[in-house]
């Protein structure tokens, strides 16, 4: 019988640097300004001028580099990639080729079978092209320049990913990672993140690689596992049935699910790379570097493991809380004033994020602050409201962030405990109920949801739970 094949991917990810201004001339990075408003003779290419590197680029890069556990090169130097095509005026892209700046690293990601080290080839500096526009009824394609020369760094994985959903924790880690240095905004819809994958196929255990195809297009997390998943599959199908992959670099089309060709993979001697004689090495001090390493904040993978210990989060709770920087402060400051962690937990991974997603809104502009919900859990601890009430103050204060107190007044929301009034209410639902009753009586203990039901309309929710459970217990017993 024929051994069965298995996967094996490698991506190359393309992160847009948040710099104020350009990697080599001083024109601005901002995004959506009107076409070629942001050029200048440096990144438009006219003969005559010299690039100089963006200091705070190579900063960037480098505090990257050191995050992912990168050998940091004390010299670098940049190359030329020659192609043609009409988003690169210069004919050429600035790049590094040989002696990038960072290599050896890598980022560990939580698979199914535990942590994985994802290797680290290498993640270099190079600038971006522009951006062809072919919108609209015109005779004519357009091209604006604005993008040209945005700072990028192209971080290169080892073949070393074995599945759609490996490939995809890695893409969230590094987006974490990058989004806790504050060097790349992390979007993949926007594309200041892309992520191209090479996708090949062999036998199980192999040790030797199969021949690989590119996949290109990539803009979502969602289209990271579909593109790759497919692609195995296609590659897998087309082995099996006798046939052979050749190398290609393939788009991922979003509306079929499928990859389609799209050109005969180019081959690194094609560019003609040589040395930019433009721009001087890149010599790195050990101090220097020495001081962007101590610039780093704590990152995912340290403060996953802080959180479990101090706070006694599950890996799944630590990891959906430390995704992000500001979601892991807002839970450490709500932690401070004396929020139980895992109650927190639970109210911060489920109705807060539910409702900031449906509203598009980061943490940090929400007007709930941690103090907000930490009064709101201590109300529901002393039994002035009950969970169910709370969820309806915390929308409002999630809509116009007012305190939790002074909602449950003005609506009159407070918690019914008293248990003679509960009596009564129940002494009431019984009698109108007698079918339920004797039914309840002959055994049927799931009615007992029906009688709270009642009691907990009757009183809009606001009857103590604990009570309602108790007196009704009690009441259909002693009937009995
Ligand atoms: P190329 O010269 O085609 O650019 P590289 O060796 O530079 O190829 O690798 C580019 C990316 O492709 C890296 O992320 C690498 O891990 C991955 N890769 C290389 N060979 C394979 C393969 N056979 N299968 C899957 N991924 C591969
Ligand atoms: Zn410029
Ligand atoms: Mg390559």
């Amino acid at each position: 019988m024929k051994r069965k094949l298995e996967a094996v991917i490698g991506l190359e990810i393309h992160a847009q640097m948040k710099t104020d201004t350009k990697i080599f001339c001083g024109c601005s990075t901002e995004f959506g300004s009107k076409p070629n408003t942001q050029t200048c003779p440096v990144c438009t290419g006219l003969p005559g001028v010299l690039p100089v590197l963006n200091k705070k680029a190579l900063e960037f890069i480098i505090k990257a580099g050191l995050a992912m556990n990168c050998n940091i090169a004390r010299n670098s130097r940049f190359a030329r990639k020659n192609y043609f095509y009409p988003d690169l005026p210069k004919g050429y892209q600035i790049s590094q080729y040989e002696l990038p700046i960072c290599e050896y690293g890598y980022v560990t990601i939580e698979s199914e079978t535990g942590e994985k080290r994802i290797g680290i080839t290498r993640i270099h500096m190079e600038e971006d092209a522009g951006k062809n526009i072919h919108e609209g009824a015109h005779e004519y394609s357009f091209v604006d320049l604005n993008r040209t020369g945005v700072p990028l760094m192209e971080i290169v994985t080892e073949p070393e990913i074995a599945t759609s959903g490996e490939a995809a924790d890695f893409m969230r880690k590094l987006r974490s990672i990058l989004r806790y240095l504050d060097v790349c905004d992390g979007n993949l819809e926007q594309g200041s993140l892309r992520c191209d994958a090479n996708v090949s196929v062999r036998p199980e255990g192999s040790n030797q690689l199969g021949v690989k195809a590119e996949i290109k297009n990539i803009n979502s997390f969602r289209f990271v596992e579909r593109a790759i998943e497919y692609e195995i599959k296609r590659q897998i199908d087309l082995v099996e049935s006798g046939g052979a992959v050749i190398q290609e670099t393939r788009l991922w089309n979003s509306v079929t699910n499928t990859t389609e060709s799209m050109r005969s993979k180019e081959e690194a001697h094609d560019y003609r790379y040589f040395p930019d004689p433009d721009l001087v090495p890149v010599m790195m001090a050990d101090e220097e570097v020495e001081r962007i390493r101590q610039s780093i904040p704590e990152l995912p993978d340290e403060k996953r493991t802080r959180f479990i210990s101090e706070y006694a989060l599950s890996e799944q709770d630590a990891d959906m809380i430390v995704a992000e920087k500001r979601t892991s402060q807002w839970f450490e400051e709500a932690v401070k004033l004396g929020g139980k962690p895992k109650v927190l937990c639970n109210w911060m991974t489920g109705e807060f994020t539910r409702l900031l997603n449906d509203k598009s809104i980061d943490i940090d502009d929400s007007k709930v602050k941690p103090h907000h919900l930490c009064d709101l859990l201590t109300l529901i601890d002393k039994g002035t409201i009950s969970v169910k009430i709370a969820k309806t103050v915390f929308e409002e204060i999630f809509e116009i962030g007012r305190m939790a107190e002074e909602i449950i007044k003005d609506k009159g929301l407070i918690q019914i405990s008293d248990s003679e009034e509960i009596e009564a209410l129940i002494d009431e639902i019984i009698s109108k109920n007698p079918d339920e009753v004797n039914r309840f009586k002959a055994g049927e203990n799931k009615l007992m949801g029906f009688f709270v039901g009642q009691a907990m309309k009757a009183t809009k929710g606001k009857a103590n739970p604990k009570v309602v459970n108790e007196i009704i217990g009690k009441k259909l017993s002693s009937q009995a």
